[in-house]
């Protein structure tokens, strides 16, 4: 078999589908992509009225191409069978005129669960196929999902360990105790003092640390990481896009072949680039709307084609998107420049002296031609999630209200929208009780998250997923706060 996945940043570096799982990044620290995938067609028609599950096995068969069929069927049904509280995984509801397709019915109930629930499976399994005998350790950043997902989806699961780091402060209370009270032999998480950025940036590093690298040889211990630089996070993102499009037809409420347009909440690009590639396979889409919160960084880049990180963060009340280097975008930028290593990297060197970089005209144009950017102030967004309660009786996350803002100023005639709903609104509890019954004052008087958590309850009638509501009695276990300098003394504890 042909090695068809190469860093964005060198072609000479090239692998498999699998051994990408296994590596997280690569050595040069560029990301992995499928360099062929504009060739790559799936045949739409065979997908209508198939499950979420089939629809799956279709999509991974087709992009993680060196694992064979039957291991493909076992991986996504021990992933999804049973593990989902709603048994569609991912159900579309119609709000108004537009549809959402909620990806929080998950065991942490963040969107992170739908790829986190198979990544495990699919890195067991490539150790397996390329005879890798080290024990594995999971390096993972978090602006707050992606941590408690990976915690879950890794913890227990032999020759496995994982090292999660997120931001002291800037994580929802809740996302916070759903970290802290993690169990499993094989979990270590620390906060850091700093951003999510900060501790992006300080988790790359340690992939291409040359000490490290040998301390880490000598041990028998190989790095991969749970982040969506991980091929082995996108490609099963790339599901919902097909699912939803799929419902959209049975529903009658599209002919098959229509186009539609997308509203993604984007923080790492992720997400939405999973979107970008379910177009290259063949999906009808019309627009990816790129909805970013105050950190609108993306959003001024698809207007200008520059992107500046040197600017204010904000901490912002959907806090999962409060990111300025947004690491998929690297991925976008190869795809967009017809596969061009040399450029890229070059844009990547100048991200990392100088905080920016400038895309040529062309790039731009491609890019422009599908994306749309966009975004919402919290005022906004606490706007449209009492708006949208009020009129509907729907209870929005903040960073899907993020999305809901962004698709209204956006609406294009003629076009279905579909906003994707990224968290249960009970992981930011206060923020969305604020939002809706404002005028009561209460919440302040409330200290509490969880007596938050039950009065939106006792209010809106929406049902609190189990995990959540069954978190309060959970114990602190890891409690640590460390210099965002110093993770790499956590390998000392961890070895
Ligand atoms: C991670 C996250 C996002 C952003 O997704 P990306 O793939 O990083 O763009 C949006 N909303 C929620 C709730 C998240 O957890």
């Amino acid at each position: 078999m042909k090695p068809n996945y190469e860093s964005t940043r060198n072609q000479k570096i090239k692998c498999l589908a699998s051994e990408a799982v296994a590596k997280g990044i690569a050595l040069d620290g560029g990301l992995f992509v499928r360099n062929d995938i504009e060739d790559l067609k799936l045949n739409l028609k065979d997908l209508l009225n198939k499950s979420y599950i089939d629809i799956a096995k279709v999509v991974l068969s087709k992009m993680l191409d060196d694992y064979t069929e039957e291991e493909i069927d076992e991986l996504v049904e021990k992933a999804y069978k049973n593990k989902f509280s709603n048994e569609e995984i991912t159900p579309v509801k119609k709000v108004g005129e537009d549809f959402v397709v909620e990806l929080f019915h998950g065991p942490t109930s963040a969107f992170k669960d739908i790829a986190l629930s198979l990544l495990p499976h699919l890195l067991k399994k490539s150790l397996e196929k390329n005879n890798i005998k080290e024990e594995v350790l999971i390096l993972t950043a978090t602006s707050g999902d992606t941590g408690k997902a990976a915690l879950e989806g890794f913890k227990d699961v032999p020759g496995i360990k994982i090292l999660v780091i997120y931001p002291n402060d800037g994580v929802s209370k809740v996302q916070e105790k759903q970290m802290r009270s993690q169990e499993g032999s094989n979990t270590f998480v620390y906060a850091i003092n700093g951003n999510f950025d900060d501790a992006q940036s300080q988790v790359k590093k340690l992939f291409t640390d040359d000490n490290l690298k040998e301390e880490l040889l000598e041990k028998k211990v190989r790095l991969s990481s749970a982040n969506s630089i991980n091929i082995g996070r996108l490609v099963p993102q790339m599901v919902y896009y097909f699912y939803s499009y799929m419902k959209l037809v049975n529903l009658k409420e599209i002919n098959f072949g229509d186009e539609i347009n997308f509203t993604v909440p984007t923080g790492n690009f992720g997400d939405i680039l999973a979107g970008y590639y379910a177009k290259l396979l063949g999906l009808p889409i019309n627009k990816l709307i790129c909805a970013s919160n105050e950190n609108n960084v993306l959003c001024d880049f698809i207007k200008t084609g520059s992107y500046d990180k040197n600017r204010e963060f904000y901490k912002t009340i959907s806090p999962s998107m409060d990111i300025l280097i947004s690491s998929n975008l690297e991925r976008l930028l190869y795809h967009m420049s017809g596969n061009e290593n040399n450029y890229i990297n070059n844009l990547m060197e100048s991200l990392k002296n100088k905080g920016k970089y400038e895309i040529s005209g062309d790039v731009k144009d491609n890019i422009k031609k599908i994306f749309k950017g966009g975004y919402s102030t919290d005022i906004e967004t606490k706007a449209e999630i009492k708006r949208i309660y009020e009129k509907y009786s729907y209870v929005l996350d903040p960073h899907t209200a993020v999305a809901f803002n962004v698709m209204e100023k956006n609406r294009e005639e003629g076009y279905k929208n579909v906003v994707l709903a990224t968290a249960s609104p009970y992981k930011f509890s206060k923020s969305v009780y604020e939002a809706i019954f404002q005028d009561e004052k209460e919440s302040d008087a409330m200290v509490d998250e969880f007596e938050i958590m039950e009065k939106l309850y006792e209010k809106t009638k929406v049902e609190i997923p189990s995990n959540l509501r069954n978190l309060k009695d959970k114990k602190d276990i890891h409690t640590s706060v460390i210099d965002k300098d110093k993770i790499k003394d956590c390998f000392e504890v961890i070895l």
